[in-house]
């Protein structure tokens, strides 16, 4: 039985699966990406669309961290801003490994922001989690995740050829 830290997360299952095939893409490396969407009150979150980016590491450590470039999170700002959405988490994949965040995730971490990290194991998604990080920064907590079949009518997922 899984325990949760109180916060909550509603994914639609068309951005679960967005995030899905982008590990999967992007096997044996790690994918990332930002989750776009909405804050509701102080501890949930409804995402309505990713915004995947490219992985900025080199190919020896793309391996086993990901690194998000200031620019494209601006740039992923701005895109959210853009469709009246704010930035409300990132996503990555853990090639080979668990839905769990790393000690190296959690050094690079930003408070009040969701986490999801999909595990692909031989190029095949096998679990997906959310996590959001302690407020004094010494662990990550487990959210509760929702996932909705109903979407937005308007896409707002960006997607670019990799
Ligand atoms: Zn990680």
């Amino acid at each position: 039985m899984a325990t949760f830290g109180g916060s909550l997360i509603t994914v639609a299952e068309t951005h679960l699966n967005e995030m899905r095939a982008h590990g999967e893409r992007d096997y044996p490396y790690e994918c990332c990406g930002l989750m776009l969407g909405q804050l509701d009150g102080d501890s949930r979150k409804v995402v309505a669309g990713t915004y995947p980016i490219s992985n900025a590491r080199e190919e020896e450590a793309k391996r086993n961290r990901f690194l998000i470039r200031p620019e494209e999170l601006m740039r992923g700002e701005k895109y959210a801003r853009e469709k009246g959405l704010d930035v409300v988490g990132f996503y990555h994949s853990h090639p080979d490994d668990r839905a769990v965040p790393s000690q190296y995730d959690l050094e690079h971490a930003w408070p009040t922001y969701s986490y999801i990290v999909v595990a692909v194991a031989q190029g095949r998604a096998v679990d997906l989690r959310s996590w959001e990080m302690e407020s004094d920064r010494s662990r990550f907590n487990e959210e509760e995740m929702t996932s909705s079949l109903v979407t937005s009518d308007k896409p707002v997922s960006q997607w670019v050829d990799g």
